[in-house]
Order: C-alpha cells, then structure tokens, then sequence
C-alpha cells in the first residue's frame, strides 16, 4: 500500500504545476545525483528566429535560399523549421514537394521542383561529402545544397529561458550534477551550457547517442542513485524512457513524450525539477 503522506505530495506538486504519475517517482527524487538536459526548448524557448542567410553561389538569391529552405521544412515540425517558414513568409505550394525525408538529427532530404534539396546541420553536409562554409557568427547553423551544390546557410538563434539560470543555480545548491545533451552543435551547446554554470555538455548527439550518455552516467553513480533526464520529448522519447525520472515538458512538449514521461512540467519552467526534489523531501520527511 501507498503511505498516505506520498498524496499530499503528489497533490502540493500539483498545485505548483508539476504532475508526478506516481508515487514512487516522488520517492526516487529523493536519491537524484545527476540532472540532465535537453538544450532546445526546455533550456531555450525553442522560439528561434532566422538572423541571417548567406547564399554562396551568384546566381542564388537571399530570397530565394529562404524559398528552398521553406519548401524544405514544408512538413517538419521541428522547432528550426517553424523559423524558417515564418522568415519566409509566403504561402508555400505542396505540389512542389516530393520525397519528404526527415533525417533524425541531421534535417531534410527532398525535391523541390524535382532538384534535390538538403536543409540541415554540418553532419548531414558531412555524411553526403558535401563542402560547406562554416560562419562565425553565434547561433544555429542550417546549410543547405541543391542537386549536390553548396547553396549557403541560414542563421537561426535561440534565447535561453530566464529560468534556467534558477534552475541550474537551484540544482548545483542542492549538489545535484548537472548535464547538457543536446543535438546541436558544440559551439552552441557550450556556449549555452557556461552561461548556465553546467557541469557537462555533450554535443552533436544523434536520439540514440543521448541514452548512451544516460547509459554512461549510469556507470558512474551507485544503483541508489538516481538519473532524471529533463526534455521537451522533440526527438528524446527514448531517452524520457531510460531515466530514472524522465521529465517532460507539458506546455511546448509533444503528447509522446508526455505519454513516455514520468513528470510533466505544465509551465515549461526547468526550474520546477528543483522544486519537485524539494517537495520531494519534504513529503519522505511526513511520510518516514
Ligand atoms: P536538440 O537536442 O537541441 O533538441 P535535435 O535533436 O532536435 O536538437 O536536433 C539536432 C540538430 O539536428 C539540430 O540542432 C539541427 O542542426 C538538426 N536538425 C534537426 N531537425 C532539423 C530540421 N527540421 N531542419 C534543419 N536542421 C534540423
Ligand atoms: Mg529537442
């Protein structure tokens, strides 16, 4: 049977905007060692906004980079491509599109008026033996090739949510590690990861690779202590899955990762993993 007190729990955690689907996962947040992140949209608002495209051949416009790159992320869902349809503007005609092919952790393979079009990171450029330019500038880079010809890049960047500098503050208060894992690549991992005072980043990780990282945290810690992997379920089900307490978040979370995960985060604020370990405490403390 459930000690009583483990609903008062549940219920204070509730009322804060933070939804545990059981009792014992409130229970395993009293043993946390290592607190890990997603980067976009659950350390950033995931609201990326195009600040700058280059187009490398003469013959390509600006405007017409941005059209491909439209076409491209017609059917993606990923927070990038949002930004790049909204940079757009225009309407987009789906008649235009044909062999839509998401590439987990890379980006898009398609036709766009029957020419191959890549939209993606320096990985997908990479795997297709494609040369690239790489900017200085700070921010999320998505290269993009026409019929196998480097066409230029687009510059996306991202704001780091106000709260996760509380949240990451709160955690290392407590003397909980903190972890980054993201796919993004590490310039921008890193970048975001310092201004956060984390403990680790790990970059240019494909959906697999993360629950590799979770598995090798795993090996660092005794059994008693506990993993609790925190994301916004874009491409990280699985690794929602192999935590200890995976964490979701509600707001901006897709409904499989608010299915795959043990607590849901309603407001989006990482600053709530914190929170749920205090109400954590406090409620073995009644309970024991
Ligand atoms: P994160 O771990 O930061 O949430 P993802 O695993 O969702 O990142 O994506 C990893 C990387 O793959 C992105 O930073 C981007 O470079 C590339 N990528 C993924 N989806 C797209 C897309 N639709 N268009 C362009 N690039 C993409
Ligand atoms: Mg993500």
């Amino acid at each position: 049977s459930i000690p009583l007190g483990f609903f008062g729990g549940i219920g204070a955690a509730s009322k804060s905007g933070i939804l545990v689907k059981g009792s014992n996962y409130l229970e395993a947040l009293n043993d946390v060692k290592y607190v890990v992140f997603d980067k976009t949209g659950t350390l950033t608002k995931g609201a990326f906004k195009v600040t700058d495209i280059s187009s490398s051949q003469a013959e390509i416009s600006k405007d017409r980079l941005l059209e491909m790159a439209a076409y491209a992320e017609y059917h993606s869902t990923h927070p990038i491509a949002e930004s790049i349809r909204t940079a757009y503007g225009k309407e987009l005609d789906e008649a235009r599109i044909e062999g839509y092919n998401e590439i987990s952790g890379h980006g898009i393979e398609v036709k766009v008026d029957g020419k191959r079009i890549l939209a993606g990171n320096a990985k997908l450029m990479n795997k297709e033996g494609i040369p690239f330019q790489q900017p200085s500038e700070a921010g999320t880079t998505v290269h993009i090739s026409m019929e196998g010809t480097y066409a230029g890049y687009i510059i996306i960047s991202d704001e780091v949510k106000e709260d996760a500098f509380e949240a990451i503050r709160a955690l290392k208060q407590m003397g909980k590690k903190t972890v980054m894992l993201t796919g993004d690549s590490r310039a921008v991992g890193e970048a975001v990861g310092r201004s956060l005072g984390m403990d680790e980043v790990h970059a240019e990780l494909l959906p697999q690779h993360k629950v590799e990282e979770i598995e090798k945290l795993d090996g660092k810690k005794s059994p008693k202590e506990k993993i609790v992997f925190v994301g916004d379920g874009i491409n990280d089900t699985p690794v929602l899955a192999r935590a200890d307490v995976g964490v979701a978040m509600g707001g901006l979370g897709s409904d499989a990762a608010i299915e795959a995960a043990d607590v849901v985060i309603m407001t989006d604020e990482p600053s709530k993993v914190a929170a749920a370990i205090h109400i954590a405490k406090r409620t073995r403390s009644i309970v024991w």
